[in-house]
Protein backbone atom coordinates (compact mmCIF):
# COMPACT_ATOMS: atom_id res chain seq x y z
CA UNK A 1 0.00 0.00 0.00
CA UNK A 2 1.47 3.45 -1.02
CA UNK A 3 1.93 6.08 1.92
CA UNK A 4 0.07 9.71 0.85
CA UNK A 5 1.02 12.76 1.69
CA UNK A 6 -1.95 14.99 1.96
CA UNK A 7 -1.23 19.15 2.32
CA UNK A 8 -4.11 19.83 4.61
CA UNK A 9 -4.36 23.47 3.66
CA UNK A 10 -5.90 22.25 0.21
CA UNK A 11 -7.03 18.68 1.00
CA UNK A 12 -4.95 17.63 -2.19
CA UNK A 13 -2.66 14.62 -2.23
CA UNK A 14 0.95 16.05 -2.62
CA UNK A 15 3.06 13.08 -3.13
CA UNK A 16 2.82 8.83 -2.56
CA UNK A 17 5.74 7.04 -1.37
CA UNK A 18 6.09 2.90 -1.69
CA UNK A 19 5.36 1.56 1.85
CA UNK A 20 8.62 -0.64 3.41
CA UNK A 21 6.28 -3.51 4.36
CA UNK A 22 7.66 -6.77 4.00
CA UNK A 23 11.38 -7.18 2.89
CA UNK A 24 11.78 -3.97 2.42
CA UNK A 25 11.30 -3.75 6.05
CA UNK A 26 13.72 -6.77 6.93
CA UNK A 27 16.38 -5.41 4.63
CA UNK A 28 16.37 -2.21 6.58
CA UNK A 29 16.75 -3.52 10.35
CA UNK A 30 19.43 -6.14 9.46
CA UNK A 31 21.13 -3.39 7.91
CA UNK A 32 21.01 -1.01 11.23
CA UNK A 33 21.72 -4.08 13.01
CA UNK A 34 24.71 -4.78 10.77
CA UNK A 35 25.70 -0.88 11.43
CA UNK A 36 25.46 -1.09 14.87
CA UNK A 37 28.38 -3.56 14.81
CA UNK A 38 30.71 -1.68 13.25
CA UNK A 39 29.17 2.34 14.59
CA UNK A 40 29.28 0.84 18.18
CA UNK A 41 33.13 0.70 17.76
CA UNK A 42 33.46 4.50 16.38
CA UNK A 43 35.16 7.25 18.68
CA UNK A 44 32.63 9.32 20.11
CA UNK A 45 35.10 12.31 18.36
CA UNK A 46 34.34 11.00 15.05
CA UNK A 47 30.51 10.54 15.63
CA UNK A 48 30.88 14.00 17.43
CA UNK A 49 31.96 15.47 13.67
CA UNK A 50 29.00 13.57 11.84
CA UNK A 51 26.76 15.26 13.79
CA UNK A 52 28.47 18.61 12.99
CA UNK A 53 28.05 17.78 9.93
CA UNK A 54 24.64 17.29 9.73
CA UNK A 55 23.89 20.49 11.46
CA UNK A 56 25.61 22.33 8.65
CA UNK A 57 23.33 20.46 6.19
CA UNK A 58 20.16 21.24 7.97
CA UNK A 59 21.35 24.73 7.43
CA UNK A 60 22.13 24.79 4.34
CA UNK A 61 18.96 23.04 3.96
CA UNK A 62 16.82 25.05 5.80
CA UNK A 63 14.11 26.82 3.36
CA UNK A 64 14.01 23.77 1.62
CA UNK A 65 12.97 21.44 4.49
CA UNK A 66 10.27 23.99 6.18
CA UNK A 67 8.72 24.06 2.62
CA UNK A 68 8.60 20.27 2.94
CA UNK A 69 6.91 20.54 6.51
CA UNK A 70 4.64 23.25 6.06
CA UNK A 71 3.19 21.32 2.89
CA UNK A 72 2.76 17.87 4.78
CA UNK A 73 1.40 18.95 8.01
CA UNK A 74 0.45 23.15 7.53
CA UNK A 75 2.89 24.60 9.86
CA UNK A 76 3.29 28.55 9.99
CA UNK A 77 6.46 28.87 7.28
CA UNK A 78 8.62 30.82 9.61
CA UNK A 79 7.77 28.49 12.83
CA UNK A 80 9.14 25.53 10.28
CA UNK A 81 12.25 27.44 9.16
CA UNK A 82 12.73 27.96 12.89
CA UNK A 83 12.39 24.27 13.91
CA UNK A 84 14.96 23.33 11.22
CA UNK A 85 17.54 25.91 13.05
CA UNK A 86 16.72 24.43 16.44
CA UNK A 87 17.77 21.02 14.53
CA UNK A 88 20.53 21.96 13.71
CA UNK A 89 21.56 23.11 17.42
CA UNK A 90 20.76 19.88 19.20
CA UNK A 91 22.99 18.38 17.12
CA UNK A 92 25.74 21.30 17.61
CA UNK A 93 24.80 20.26 21.05
CA UNK A 94 25.61 16.85 21.27
CA UNK A 95 28.62 17.33 18.67
CA UNK A 96 30.12 19.38 21.84
CA UNK A 97 28.97 17.40 24.95
CA UNK A 98 28.82 14.36 23.62
CA UNK A 99 32.24 12.87 24.90
CA UNK A 100 32.04 14.40 28.65
CA UNK A 101 28.45 13.18 29.29
CA UNK A 102 29.48 9.60 28.35
CA UNK A 103 33.02 9.39 29.44
CA UNK A 104 34.12 6.79 31.91
CA UNK A 105 33.13 7.68 35.37
CA UNK A 106 35.82 6.19 37.92
CA UNK A 107 34.14 5.71 41.67
CA UNK A 108 36.78 6.06 44.59
CA UNK A 109 36.21 4.18 47.51
CA UNK A 110 37.81 0.46 47.03
CA UNK A 111 41.42 0.84 47.54
CA UNK A 112 42.71 -2.54 45.88
CA UNK A 113 40.85 -2.20 42.75
CA UNK A 114 40.21 0.30 39.51
CA UNK A 115 35.95 0.52 39.81
CA UNK A 116 34.45 2.54 37.10
CA UNK A 117 31.09 3.32 34.64
CA UNK A 118 30.82 3.39 31.61
CA UNK A 119 28.08 4.12 29.09
CA UNK A 120 28.03 1.68 26.39
CA UNK A 121 25.03 1.75 23.27
CA UNK A 122 22.81 -0.64 23.22
CA UNK A 123 21.94 -1.59 19.30
CA UNK A 124 19.15 0.01 16.77
CA UNK A 125 16.37 1.84 18.29
CA UNK A 126 13.34 2.00 17.05
CA UNK A 127 11.71 5.60 17.16
CA UNK A 128 7.84 6.13 16.88
CA UNK A 129 7.17 10.06 16.50
CA UNK A 130 4.25 12.03 15.74
CA UNK A 131 3.71 15.12 12.83
CA UNK A 132 3.45 17.93 14.79
CA UNK A 133 7.17 18.64 15.06
CA UNK A 134 8.14 16.51 12.23
CA UNK A 135 11.75 17.30 12.38
CA UNK A 136 12.54 18.40 16.11
CA UNK A 137 10.98 15.51 17.95
CA UNK A 138 13.36 13.32 15.36
CA UNK A 139 16.28 14.88 16.12
CA UNK A 140 15.70 15.57 19.72
CA UNK A 141 15.97 11.27 19.68
CA UNK A 142 18.36 11.12 17.40
CA UNK A 143 21.32 12.93 17.71
CA UNK A 144 21.97 12.03 21.43
CA UNK A 145 21.65 8.34 20.23
CA UNK A 146 23.81 8.51 17.41
CA UNK A 147 26.09 10.55 19.17
CA UNK A 148 25.91 7.34 21.79
CA UNK A 149 26.66 4.40 19.35
CA UNK A 150 23.13 3.32 18.85
CA UNK A 151 21.62 3.40 15.15
CA UNK A 152 17.69 4.46 14.47
CA UNK A 153 14.90 3.43 13.14
CA UNK A 154 12.45 5.93 12.66
CA UNK A 155 8.65 4.69 12.40
CA UNK A 156 7.33 8.65 11.53
CA UNK A 157 3.43 9.61 11.34
CA UNK A 158 2.22 8.27 8.37
CA UNK A 159 0.82 11.42 7.14
CA UNK A 160 4.78 13.05 7.33
CA UNK A 161 6.39 10.24 4.89
CA UNK A 162 8.55 12.91 2.67
CA UNK A 163 10.15 14.73 5.77
CA UNK A 164 10.64 10.88 7.12
CA UNK A 165 12.46 10.20 4.01
CA UNK A 166 14.24 14.10 3.78
CA UNK A 167 15.22 13.12 7.63
CA UNK A 168 17.26 10.08 6.32
CA UNK A 169 18.92 11.73 3.29
CA UNK A 170 20.33 14.73 5.67
CA UNK A 171 22.22 11.91 7.67
CA UNK A 172 23.53 10.14 4.56
CA UNK A 173 24.34 13.76 2.99
CA UNK A 174 26.20 14.04 6.68
CA UNK A 175 28.12 11.44 5.71
CA UNK A 176 26.57 8.79 8.83
CA UNK A 177 26.54 5.06 7.60
CA UNK A 178 23.76 4.34 5.61
CA UNK A 179 22.13 1.92 8.07
CA UNK A 180 23.14 4.48 11.17
CA UNK A 181 19.48 5.88 10.51
CA UNK A 182 17.08 5.01 8.59
CA UNK A 183 13.46 5.83 7.84
CA UNK A 184 10.25 2.58 8.41
CA UNK A 185 7.24 3.39 6.19
CA UNK A 186 5.32 1.33 7.93
CA UNK A 187 1.80 1.40 9.55
CA UNK A 188 1.28 1.57 13.10
CA UNK A 189 0.10 -1.85 12.40
CA UNK A 190 3.70 -3.47 11.84
CA UNK A 191 5.05 -1.73 15.05
CA UNK A 192 4.52 -4.55 17.68
CA UNK A 193 6.10 -6.71 15.12
CA UNK A 194 9.26 -4.40 14.80
CA UNK A 195 9.49 -4.24 18.77
CA UNK A 196 9.15 -7.63 19.15
CA UNK A 197 12.28 -8.20 16.43
CA UNK A 198 15.65 -9.37 17.91
CA UNK A 199 17.36 -7.14 16.47
CA UNK A 200 15.45 -3.82 18.48
CA UNK A 201 16.88 -2.98 21.93
CA UNK A 202 14.32 -0.26 22.83
CA UNK A 203 11.62 1.66 21.92
CA UNK A 204 10.54 5.62 22.17
CA UNK A 205 7.55 7.11 21.32
CA UNK A 206 6.32 10.90 21.13
CA UNK A 207 2.85 11.04 20.61
CA UNK A 208 -0.91 10.09 22.08
CA UNK A 209 -1.15 8.44 25.54
CA UNK A 210 -3.06 5.46 23.96
CA UNK A 211 0.07 4.84 21.26
CA UNK A 212 2.47 5.07 24.39
CA UNK A 213 0.40 2.47 26.35
CA UNK A 214 -0.16 0.24 23.23
CA UNK A 215 4.13 0.31 22.45
CA UNK A 216 4.94 0.17 26.73
CA UNK A 217 2.69 -3.31 26.60
CA UNK A 218 4.40 -4.72 23.70
CA UNK A 219 7.68 -3.29 24.78
CA UNK A 220 7.33 -4.34 28.32
CA UNK A 221 6.37 -8.10 27.38
CA UNK A 222 9.66 -8.13 25.42
CA UNK A 223 11.96 -6.71 27.89
CA UNK A 224 12.81 -3.55 26.52
CA UNK A 225 13.51 -0.60 27.76
CA UNK A 226 10.55 2.80 26.50
CA UNK A 227 11.37 6.47 26.72
CA UNK A 228 7.14 7.64 26.16
CA UNK A 229 6.65 11.48 25.61
CA UNK A 230 3.10 11.38 25.76
CA UNK A 231 0.64 14.60 25.61
CA UNK A 232 -0.07 17.06 28.09
CA UNK A 233 -2.65 19.67 29.41
CA UNK A 234 -0.51 22.48 30.61
CA UNK A 235 -1.54 24.87 32.77
CA UNK A 236 -0.78 28.54 32.64
CA UNK A 237 -1.80 30.05 36.37
CA UNK A 238 -1.93 33.89 36.53
CA UNK A 239 -1.49 35.12 39.77
CA UNK A 240 -2.87 38.47 40.37
CA UNK A 241 0.91 40.31 40.16
CA UNK A 242 1.20 39.44 36.73
CA UNK A 243 2.94 41.73 34.38
CA UNK A 244 -0.40 41.15 32.38
CA UNK A 245 0.55 42.74 28.98
CA UNK A 246 3.56 40.32 28.77
CA UNK A 247 1.68 37.43 30.42
CA UNK A 248 -1.63 37.97 27.60
CA UNK A 249 1.01 38.40 24.70
CA UNK A 250 2.76 34.89 25.95
CA UNK A 251 -0.88 33.25 26.81
CA UNK A 252 -1.66 33.44 22.87
CA UNK A 253 1.94 32.20 21.93
CA UNK A 254 1.77 29.56 23.85
CA UNK A 255 -1.58 28.29 22.86
CA UNK A 256 -0.82 29.36 19.58
CA UNK A 257 2.31 27.47 18.88
CA UNK A 258 2.33 25.17 15.59
CA UNK A 259 -1.43 26.25 15.39
CA UNK A 260 -2.17 24.89 18.46
CA UNK A 261 -1.16 21.52 18.31
CA UNK A 262 2.14 20.88 20.68
CA UNK A 263 2.35 18.80 23.77
CA UNK A 264 3.70 21.80 25.85
CA UNK A 265 1.09 24.76 24.50
CA UNK A 266 -0.35 25.97 27.35
CA UNK A 267 -4.06 24.34 27.11
CA UNK A 268 -5.68 25.16 30.58
CA UNK A 269 -5.57 28.73 31.46
CA UNK A 270 -6.03 29.33 35.50
CA UNK A 271 -6.60 33.08 36.47
CA UNK A 272 -7.21 34.33 40.09
CA UNK A 273 -10.34 35.97 40.44
CA UNK A 274 -8.51 39.55 41.37
CA UNK A 275 -7.69 39.40 37.62
CA UNK A 276 -9.53 37.43 35.86
CA UNK A 277 -11.58 39.75 33.85
CA UNK A 278 -9.01 41.91 32.69
CA UNK A 279 -7.04 38.67 31.42
CA UNK A 280 -9.88 37.13 29.91
CA UNK A 281 -10.77 40.65 27.85
CA UNK A 282 -7.30 41.03 26.79
CA UNK A 283 -6.98 37.27 25.99
CA UNK A 284 -9.71 37.41 23.82
CA UNK A 285 -8.90 40.07 22.21
CA UNK A 286 -4.80 39.15 21.45
CA UNK A 287 -6.41 35.90 20.26
CA UNK A 288 -9.19 37.42 17.56
CA UNK A 289 -6.50 39.57 16.35
CA UNK A 290 -4.00 36.44 15.38
CA UNK A 291 -3.60 35.82 11.05
CA UNK A 292 -5.62 32.48 10.60
CA UNK A 293 -3.97 31.61 6.96
CA UNK A 294 -1.79 30.07 4.10
CA UNK A 295 1.12 28.36 6.21
CA UNK A 296 3.21 29.23 3.37
CA UNK A 297 2.92 32.88 4.07
CA UNK A 298 5.30 34.63 6.49
CA UNK A 299 2.26 36.61 8.03
CA UNK A 300 0.20 33.72 9.08
CA UNK A 301 -0.29 33.33 13.03
CA UNK A 302 -2.52 30.32 12.63
CA UNK A 303 -2.18 27.41 9.77
CA UNK A 304 -4.64 24.48 9.00
CA UNK A 305 -4.48 21.87 11.81
CA UNK A 306 -2.69 19.17 10.44
CA UNK A 307 -5.36 16.60 9.26
CA UNK A 308 -9.11 16.72 8.59
CA UNK A 309 -9.81 14.14 11.06
CA UNK A 310 -7.76 15.55 14.06
CA UNK A 311 -9.71 18.92 13.56
CA UNK A 312 -12.91 17.15 13.59
CA UNK A 313 -12.12 15.44 16.98
CA UNK A 314 -10.80 18.88 17.95
CA UNK A 315 -14.54 19.88 16.84
CA UNK A 316 -15.97 17.47 18.76
CA UNK A 317 -14.70 17.88 22.24
CA UNK A 318 -15.66 21.53 22.25
CA UNK A 319 -19.04 20.71 21.42
CA UNK A 320 -19.25 18.60 24.11
CA UNK A 321 -18.03 21.14 26.15
CA UNK A 322 -20.38 23.51 25.18
CA UNK A 323 -23.01 21.17 25.68
CA UNK A 324 -22.32 19.88 28.88
CA UNK A 325 -22.41 23.80 30.37
CA UNK A 326 -19.40 25.79 29.23
CA UNK A 327 -19.62 29.26 27.16
CA UNK A 328 -17.42 29.77 24.16
CA UNK A 329 -16.21 33.36 23.99
CA UNK A 330 -14.70 33.18 20.49
CA UNK A 331 -14.42 30.67 17.55
CA UNK A 332 -15.77 27.32 18.24
CA UNK A 333 -16.29 26.32 14.69
CA UNK A 334 -14.60 24.93 11.80
CA UNK A 335 -14.22 27.60 9.17
CA UNK A 336 -16.26 28.10 6.26
CA UNK A 337 -13.13 27.46 3.47
CA UNK A 338 -11.09 25.12 1.71
CA UNK A 339 -8.55 22.91 4.24
CA UNK A 340 -8.33 22.29 7.98
CA UNK A 341 -8.69 25.55 9.59
CA UNK A 342 -9.83 26.10 12.76
CA UNK A 343 -9.83 29.25 14.52
CA UNK A 344 -8.71 30.51 17.80
CA UNK A 345 -10.87 29.81 20.20
CA UNK A 346 -11.49 30.41 23.75
CA UNK A 347 -13.86 28.91 26.32
CA UNK A 348 -14.87 29.65 29.72
CA UNK A 349 -17.12 28.24 32.59
CA UNK A 350 -16.16 24.86 31.91
CA UNK A 351 -17.88 22.05 33.92
CA UNK A 352 -15.49 19.85 36.02
CA UNK A 353 -14.64 16.58 33.91
CA UNK A 354 -16.05 18.33 30.30
CA UNK A 355 -13.70 17.29 27.30
CA UNK A 356 -12.09 20.89 27.70
CA UNK A 357 -11.61 19.86 31.72
CA UNK A 358 -10.15 16.54 31.52
CA UNK A 359 -8.66 16.15 27.73
CA UNK A 360 -5.94 17.23 26.12
CA UNK A 361 -7.40 19.48 23.20
CA UNK A 362 -5.11 19.58 20.43
CA UNK A 363 -5.40 22.55 18.10
CA UNK A 364 -6.13 26.28 19.06
CA UNK A 365 -8.46 25.99 21.63
CA UNK A 366 -7.43 27.73 24.70
CA UNK A 367 -10.07 27.21 28.28
CA UNK A 368 -9.91 29.48 30.74
CA UNK A 369 -11.00 28.37 34.52
CA UNK A 370 -11.72 31.08 37.17
CA UNK A 371 -10.22 30.43 40.48
CA UNK A 372 -10.11 32.32 43.76
CA UNK A 373 -6.57 32.63 44.65
CA UNK A 374 -3.35 30.48 44.94
CA UNK A 375 -3.51 27.61 46.36
CA UNK A 376 -6.93 27.05 44.68
CA UNK A 377 -4.33 27.76 41.53
CA UNK A 378 -2.40 25.62 42.24
CA UNK A 379 -5.06 22.20 42.96
CA UNK A 380 -6.43 23.25 39.56
CA UNK A 381 -3.15 22.81 37.68
CA UNK A 382 -2.35 19.25 39.54
CA UNK A 383 -6.11 18.32 38.94
CA UNK A 384 -5.27 16.60 35.51
CA UNK A 385 -3.89 13.24 34.74
CA UNK A 386 -1.36 15.10 32.93
CA UNK A 387 2.36 15.62 34.06
CA UNK A 388 4.06 17.57 31.09
CA UNK A 389 4.86 21.13 31.27
CA UNK A 390 3.25 24.45 33.63
CA UNK A 391 3.88 27.79 33.84
CA UNK A 392 3.19 30.42 36.69
CA UNK A 393 3.06 34.16 36.26
CA UNK A 394 3.56 36.46 38.95
CA UNK A 395 6.17 39.63 39.15
CA UNK A 396 7.55 37.89 42.93
CA UNK A 397 9.91 35.11 41.30
CA UNK A 398 10.53 33.72 44.93
CA UNK A 399 6.59 32.98 44.62
CA UNK A 400 6.95 31.96 41.39
CA UNK A 401 9.45 29.60 42.03
CA UNK A 402 7.41 28.23 44.93
CA UNK A 403 4.95 28.00 43.15
CA UNK A 404 6.86 25.85 39.96
CA UNK A 405 8.10 23.28 42.74
CA UNK A 406 4.53 22.26 43.54
CA UNK A 407 3.27 21.30 40.14
CA UNK A 408 3.20 18.14 39.05
CA UNK A 409 5.01 18.17 35.97
CA UNK A 410 7.94 17.59 34.10
CA UNK A 411 8.58 20.71 33.58
CA UNK A 412 7.79 24.15 35.47
CA UNK A 413 8.60 27.52 34.51
CA UNK A 414 8.23 30.73 36.08
CA UNK A 415 7.25 33.95 33.35
CA UNK A 416 8.06 31.86 30.41
CA UNK A 417 6.53 29.31 28.20
CA UNK A 418 7.45 26.07 28.49
CA UNK A 419 9.83 25.06 25.69
CA UNK A 420 12.39 22.36 25.13
CA UNK A 421 15.67 23.42 24.72
CA UNK A 422 18.81 20.62 24.09
CA UNK A 423 20.33 21.95 27.59
CA UNK A 424 17.69 20.80 30.05
CA UNK A 425 16.16 17.58 30.08
CA UNK A 426 12.66 17.36 28.76
CA UNK A 427 9.79 15.08 29.55
CA UNK A 428 6.59 14.19 32.06
CA UNK A 429 5.44 12.58 34.71
CA UNK A 430 1.87 11.00 35.50
CA UNK A 431 0.09 10.04 32.12
CA UNK A 432 2.46 12.21 30.19
CA UNK A 433 4.99 9.45 29.94
CA UNK A 434 8.19 8.87 31.46
CA UNK A 435 12.25 9.14 30.69
CA UNK A 436 13.98 12.00 29.41
CA UNK A 437 15.36 13.43 26.23
CA UNK A 438 17.69 16.23 26.03
CA UNK A 439 20.80 17.55 27.64
CA UNK A 440 22.89 14.40 29.86
CA UNK A 441 19.58 12.73 30.86
CA UNK A 442 18.40 12.13 27.45
CA UNK A 443 22.08 10.77 25.96
CA UNK A 444 21.80 8.05 28.61
CA UNK A 445 18.40 6.67 28.20
CA UNK A 446 19.75 3.72 25.64
CA UNK A 447 22.70 3.18 27.21
CA UNK A 448 24.33 -0.16 29.39
CA UNK A 449 25.58 2.12 32.47
CA UNK A 450 28.02 -0.73 32.81
CA UNK A 451 30.09 -0.91 35.97
CA UNK A 452 33.55 -2.52 35.50
CA UNK A 453 35.86 -3.55 38.81
CA UNK A 454 39.88 -4.14 38.12
CA UNK A 455 41.05 -5.91 40.92
P1 LIG B 1 -0.74 9.08 17.58
O1 LIG B 1 -0.27 9.00 18.97
O2 LIG B 1 -1.75 8.10 17.13
O3 LIG B 1 0.52 9.01 16.59
C1 LIG B 1 1.86 9.23 16.97
C2 LIG B 1 2.75 8.15 16.37
O4 LIG B 1 2.41 6.89 16.94
C3 LIG B 1 2.58 7.98 14.85
O5 LIG B 1 3.80 7.62 14.28
C4 LIG B 1 1.58 6.84 14.77
O6 LIG B 1 1.63 6.17 13.53
C5 LIG B 1 2.05 5.96 15.91
N1 LIG B 1 1.04 5.08 16.50
C6 LIG B 1 -0.26 5.33 16.69
N2 LIG B 1 -0.87 4.28 17.29
C7 LIG B 1 0.09 3.35 17.48
C8 LIG B 1 0.10 2.05 18.05
N3 LIG B 1 -0.99 1.50 18.56
N4 LIG B 1 1.26 1.36 18.07
C9 LIG B 1 2.38 1.91 17.58
N5 LIG B 1 2.44 3.13 17.01
C10 LIG B 1 1.31 3.85 16.99
O7 LIG B 1 -1.29 10.53 17.34
P2 LIG B 1 -2.37 11.04 16.26
O8 LIG B 1 -1.64 11.51 15.08
O9 LIG B 1 -3.46 10.08 15.98
O10 LIG B 1 -2.98 12.24 17.09
C11 LIG B 1 -3.98 11.96 18.08
C12 LIG B 1 -3.74 12.75 19.33
O11 LIG B 1 -2.50 12.39 19.93
C13 LIG B 1 -3.62 14.25 19.15
O12 LIG B 1 -4.85 14.86 19.00
C14 LIG B 1 -2.89 14.62 20.41
O13 LIG B 1 -3.78 14.68 21.48
C15 LIG B 1 -1.93 13.48 20.62
N6 LIG B 1 -0.58 13.76 20.09
C16 LIG B 1 0.38 14.16 20.95
C17 LIG B 1 1.63 14.48 20.47
C18 LIG B 1 2.72 14.93 21.38
O14 LIG B 1 3.60 15.67 20.95
N7 LIG B 1 2.74 14.47 22.62
C19 LIG B 1 1.95 14.45 19.05
C20 LIG B 1 0.87 13.97 18.21
C21 LIG B 1 -0.33 13.65 18.73
P3 LIG B 1 0.52 6.46 12.40
O15 LIG B 1 0.62 7.89 12.04
O16 LIG B 1 0.91 5.55 11.29
O17 LIG B 1 -0.80 6.11 13.03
Amino acid sequence: MPIESTNPTTGTVVDTFESDSGTDRDDRLERASDTFEGWRETSIEHRQQLLSAAADVLREGRDDYAELMSREMGKPIGQARDEVEKCAWVCDYYAEHAAEFLADEVVAGEPNARTLVTYQPLGPILAIMPWNFPFWQVFRFAAPNLAAGNVGLLKHASNVPGCARAIEAVFREAGFPAGAFQSLLIGSDEVDEVIADDRIAGVTLTGSDGAGRSVAETAGSELKKTVLELGGSDPFVVLEDAPMEHTVETAVQARLINSGQSCIAAKRFIVVDDVYDEFLDRFVEAMDGQVVGDPMDDATDVGPQARADLMDDLHEQVEATLEAGGECRLGGEPMDREGAFYPPTVLTDIPADSPADSEELFGPVASVFRVPDEAAAIEQANDTRFGLGASVWTADLARGERVARQFESGLAFVNELVKSDPRLPFGGVKDSGYGRELARDGVREFVNAKTIWVQ
